[in-house]
């Protein structure tokens, strides 16, 4: 391996989620599976193939470069994949072109895609969103009269393939008031356009939050993001869910180990101070070894003196500061550690592991976001 560092992804953790997903969801409802900020730092080009390959036929993503990616990677021509965020207007020409939906959630966008639908000779797939009380993106409430003229004016250019809106929150209990009353709100709108003769071909609501604890919105499709990862959305989404069951064992497995190696080892004497600066003075002799990974593989600088490792089957510390690209772990109890020994930094080594929620909580990072932050160039492996 010519990079300081891999991540490793579980085909078995992945199948253990999608089982577990399968069985919670309603009968009947599609998965979605949301692939942006990078497939959540997994890597769109190794996870698509092998999410198509344990049957996943559609890919949600935030914007047109991500489709584009995704359009690269897919194996399977019929695969579906849905833009829920950016698209130019430059663009759309090109996902009419190859059938790849998107959201409209304002007018111009949607005139935009009826034109040029009928400039190319070829119907857009739209999903329209609205707005119930997140707040971001989708029609309100007042735009529905004209929003649903405007789709009849252009249904010889427009399929509606889909109407759909996203819940505020709905990963914590707290949220529950303004959540019910998007669902409140939701059906409402939806049924308005359904009246007046808008008949959508799916309906879709629900984020991984959602997912588990609305199932009475799961409709034709979920579209669920971290939670097929083998993480929970929050602490708190977890604690409900298993309040709900008998068996109390934890269904997901997290797919990511990120490993790396040690470059050299090197002994300290008591007193000197290791790294840049003064915050790390060694009290004792010790033996360091230093890992080629820093702030700018993803490895936060909050945990300098903080962030913990696993090596040769014990969890050690990371001691002195991290750097751009090295950082120094304890390793005086181990005899026998050399160069070329693995190091883990994520994920699960033997009995213990490093999980992303504790690396997280100690630099103060979201899951999301600590795992949309692993560099793309950081090469990953599919282990089945
Ligand atoms: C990111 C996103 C999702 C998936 O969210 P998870 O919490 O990761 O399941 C679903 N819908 C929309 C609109 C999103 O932006």
């Amino acid at each position: 391996m010519n990079s300081p560092s891999y991540i490793e992804l579980s085909q078995q953790a992945y199948e253990n989620n999608l089982q577990f997903l399968r069985s919670y969801i309603n009968e009947g409802t599609r998965i979605s599976s949301v692939v942006k900020g990078n497939a959540y730092g997994h890597g769109i080009i190794d996870f698509v193939p092998m999410a198509e390959s344990l049957g996943i036929d559609h890919f949600s993503v935030h914007s047109a470069d991500e489709a584009m990616e995704v359009l690269e990677a897919r194996n399977n021509s019929s695969t579906d994949i849905m833009i829920m965020g950016y698209i130019s207007n430059e663009d759309i020409e090109w996902a009419i072109a190859n059938d790849i939906s998107f959201f409209v959630f304002e007018f111009d966008r949607l005139e935009t895609a009826a034109k040029t639908a009928k400039m190319i000779g070829k119907k857009a797939q739209v999903h329209v969103e609205l707005e119930t009380g997140m707040n971001r993106t989708g029609f309100d409430q007042e735009e529905l009269n004209k929003l649903i003229s405007m789709l009849k004016d252009y249904q010889e250019n427009l399929i509606v393939a889909g109407v759909c809106t996203h819940y505020a929150g709905a990963e914590s209990i707290a949220n529950y008031i303004r959540v019910e009353e998007q669902k409140k709100n939701y059906k409402h709108m939806v049924q308005l356009m359904v009246d007046n003769g808008i008949e959508p071909k799916m309906r879709h609501s629900c984020c991984s939050a959602a997912s588990i604890r609305l199932p009475d919105m799961h409709d034709d499709m979920v579209r669920i993001g971290i939670l097929q990862y083998g993480f929970w959305p929050s602490r708190e989404i977890f604690i409900e869910f298993l309040k709900g069951r008998e068996d109390k064992t934890e269904p997901l497995r997290r797919l990511i180990t990120w490993k790396s190696t040690v470059m050299s080892v090197k002994n300290v004497e008591m007193g000197e101070f290791i790294g840049y600066g003064t915050t790390f003075l060694a009290q004792k002799d010790m033996k360091i070894a230093i890992v080629p990974i820093g702030y700018s593989h993803g490895f936060s600088r909050s945990l300098s003196n903080t962030g913990r490792v696993l090596i040769n089957g014990i969890r050690t510390s990371v001691i002195g500061m991290v750097n751009m690209n090295n950082l120094a772990i304890d390793v005086s109890e181990l005899e026998e550690v050399q160069k070329g020994d693995e190091v883990t930094l994520i994920g699960r080594n033997g009995d213990i592991e490093i999980s992303v929620s504790s690396f997280s909580e100690l630099s103060d990072q979201l899951n999301y976001e600590l795992l949309t932050r692993l560099p793309l160039k950081i090469p990953r492996v599919i282990k089945q």
